[in-house]
Parts: C-alpha cells; sequence; structure tokens
C-alpha cells in the first residue's frame, strides 16, 4: 500500500456507537492484553484485516480515526514524570499524530525503504528504468509503522518520558461507570430503551445524558 492508499483508506472509517464502545471497554476489563486485532473487529474495523492484510500497530491510525469520527480528535491523559514523579495533565490531536503532518510516517517510510535498500545485494547492472521499478516496488510493499506514545517534557526536571495512548483512552473519554451511569439516565429520564441507547454514538449520549442532569437539577433546586 502507499501512501495515498493508505489515506483513502484511513477515510473509509466510519464512527462507532455505545454498544461498540462499551463492548470494547468491557473487553478490555477483563483482558488488558487483548489484541488490537480483536478490539478493531469489535470496532467495525475487520475489513482492513480481511481485505487488506492490516495487522497490528499498523492498525493503530484506524482505531485513532474511528474515535476521531466518534469522540473528537482531542485525547486527555495525565502524565506522571518517572524522574520527579511530578503528574500533570496534557492533551494530543490526534491529527497531528498521523494525518495532518505525515512527517513522522513519512519518515520511518524513508526508513523503511533505506533499510530495504543494501546497495551491496543490487545487481550492479541494474539499468535505471529497473532501478525505479525496484524501487516502486519497495514503496508498494514497505510497511508504515506507528506507535502510540507520546513524548512528553517534564516542566519541573526536563526529564523525557514517553507516555503510551492506552486502549481504553483511545475508545472512549468515558470510564465504563460513566457510561453506565449516562445509560442509567437515558433509560429512566430519556424514555430511551437499551437498544435504542446501544445505536447512538458516545457523544449523542453524552449530550442527551447532559441535558436531563440539567433539568433534573433545575427541578430539584
Ligand atoms: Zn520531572
Amino acid at each position: 500500500m502507499n501512501f495515498e492508499q493508505y489515506l483513502l483508506l484511513i477515510n473509509s472509517v466510519k464512527e462507532y456507537n455505545s454498544y461498540q464502545e462499551k463492548d470494547v471497554l468491557l473487553s478490555l476489563m477483563k483482558n488488558p492484553e487483548i489484541s488490537i486485532e480483536k478490539i478493531s473487529e469489535k470496532l467495525g474495523l475487520s475489513y482492513l484485516i480481511k481485505d487488506y492484510n492490516i495487522k497490528g500497530n499498523s492498525l493503530l491510525p484506524f482505531m485513532f480515526k474511528a474515535r476521531q469520527n466518534t469522540i473528537g480528535d482531542e485525547i486527555s491523559a495525565i502524565t506522571t514524570c518517572t524522574k520527579c514523579s511530578h503528574q500533570r495533565p496534557f492533551s494530543i490531536k490526534i491529527d497531528d499524530m498521523f494525518f495532518k503532518d505525515p512527517d513522522n510516517i513519512s519518515m520511518k517510510y524513508t526508513e523503511n525503504i533505506i533499510g530495504f535498500l543494501n546497495y551491496d545485494d543490487i545487481d550492479e547492472d541494474l539499468s535505471f528504468s529497473e532501478y525505479d521499478l525496484f524501487e516502486e516496488e519497495i514503496k508498494n510493499n514497505s510497511k508504515f509503522i506507528f506507535d502510540n506514545s507520546v513524548e512528553n517534557v517534564c516542566p519541573r526536571c526536563g526529564n523525557i518520558d514517553k507516555d503510551i495512548i492506552d486502549y481504553s483512552s483511545i475508545i472512549s473519554k468515558f470510564s465504563l461507570e460513566s457510561i453506565y451511569n449516562q445509560y442509567l439516565d437515558l433509560l429512566e429520564f430519556g424514555h430511551m430503551n437499551l437498544l435504542d441507547i446501544n445505536t447512538i454514538p458516545s457523544y449523542e449520549r453524552e449530550i442527551y445524558s447532559r441535558l436531563i442532569e440539567e433539568r433534573n437539577n433545575k427541578e430539584s433546586s
């Protein structure tokens, strides 16, 4: 897959619903070692594995894209300095990580090509056109490498830590408990049934349950 094909495929990713969000969080709670392939399947991305043979961390940008479509671009987390224990919140923009600024990707992509191009092994008689073909072949078959870590510089001691953005934070900005609370609000006060709530995405669930909470607060005051 080349970079253009990759971008096209990225843009085909759809949002996921409340059932899928809850399902992934539950699975992660039961088994924190669950594979990225399994999570992707639960998010409706199994076609990437079956039809495009995308596996492992190569599924990460697609997972991030699904989250971007469903919940938004920004992920907030807390980092703790491993040197001085200073804690602070930080946030990352998914666009900066994978899409708008492809420098990160291009760099690794180039490294990959250079890795493949072991000049000693190339036939010295390779003509320019053959060389172009060879390079094209490598480009099309090289893999994009991704990771879900962010470099954080400690403002207190300057230490640099690599924080992994875990799967739960990618998939949801809520804990399971607060999702169940939102479900309860919608069941009890929103007059929705379980099936309805399961099919709406996270942001709708959040809006409904916030409105209900505001109304309940007004009535009780
Ligand atoms: Zn520090």
